[in-house]
């Protein structure tokens, strides 16, 4: 990913749902954008702070390359954090540093069908994933939200099955798990893409789409934690590499 920093001007905000808030960013910095052919490409914002540089990770809904813009849907979580509250709060001409995109996903035309499960972080990816499929694409999205506000229209072909599910007030990735877990299992080659509440993600989705249902990882490489409950996107990192060192002492096979 590229690590020069861009700086892209707030156009304007609109509040999507409950709790999802797109911010569309441009400004002169906008020629220095280059765009990847992934569907979950990502940048990472810079935040100055009092104590330094703090860096936060979010996908790029949308390029518009005659409007000169990005757009970049924040889930508004509350007072807590850096990313959600600066999107909540702001306004057109306000600036903002980013580096990348980085990227790693896009829907195979070899798969016989398409497996997305996610929550309102992993909402922007899935959508965009579900804008290439082409018209005769056969799939099954799961999308956990907090509640029936949060349901957004997005364009997906007809072969493709949405699923909201609403959390209310069970631990996030919850209900999306035991979603995923109850839907039929269609036959032929699966992609898979999941995204969401790191735990829910890792240690109770991949298990059961590598082990139990035995997809390669080729066919699903695409299947991580966005965030982690209770801790910020550092304490996250530190999370992941704990995971990652305790898998490498312990091979779950996974
Ligand atoms: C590749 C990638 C793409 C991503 N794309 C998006 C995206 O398009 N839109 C998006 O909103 N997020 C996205 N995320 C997730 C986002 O980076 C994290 O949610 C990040 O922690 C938000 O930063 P913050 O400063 O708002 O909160 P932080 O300071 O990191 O965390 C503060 C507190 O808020 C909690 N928190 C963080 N995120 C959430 C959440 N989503 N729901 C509930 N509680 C939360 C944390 O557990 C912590 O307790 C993506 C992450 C990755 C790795």
């Amino acid at each position: 990913m590229a690590r020069t920093r861009i700086t892209l001007v707030v156009q304007n905000t609109i509040r999507l749902t409950d709790h999802l808030i797109r911010v569309r960013l441009g400004g002169p910095g906008f020629t220095s954008f280059q765009p990847n052919d992934s569907t979950d490409a990502y940048v990472k914002l810079v935040f100055p702070g009092p104590d330094g540089e703090t860096v936060r990770t979010y996908t790029v809904r949308e390029v518009d390359l005659a409007a000169q813009e990005i757009a970049i849907d924040f889930v508004y979580h509350g007072d807590e954090g850096v990313a959600g509250p600066w999107a909540a709060a702001a306004e057109p001409g306000d600036t903002i540093e980013l580096m990348g995109p980085g990227g790693g996903y896009a829907p195979r035309a070899d798969a016989d069908w398409h497996l997305f499960a996610g929550d309102e972080s992993a909402l922007p990816a899935i959508a965009a994933a579900c804008a290439v499929l082409p018209a005769d694409a056969v799939g099954q999205v799961f999308l956990e939200v907090a509640g029936p506000g949060d349901e957004l229209f997005f364009a997906y072909p007809e072969g493709v099955a949405l699923t909201w599910i609403h959390r209310g007030d069970a631990a996030p990735g919850e209900a999306l798990a035991a979603a995923v877990r109850s839907a039929p299992w269609l036959d032929g080659t699966v992609q898979v893409f999941i995204h969401g509440e790191a735990r829910a993600v890792m240690h109770d989705l991949r298990p059961y789409i590598r082990k139990e249902r035995g997809v390669p990882a080729a066919w699903a490489s695409s299947i991580s934690g966005y965030w982690r409950l209770g801790r910020t996107e550092e304490g996250f990192r530190r999370w992941k590499s704990e995971l990652a060192e305790a898998e490498k002492a312990a091979p779950a096979g996974v």
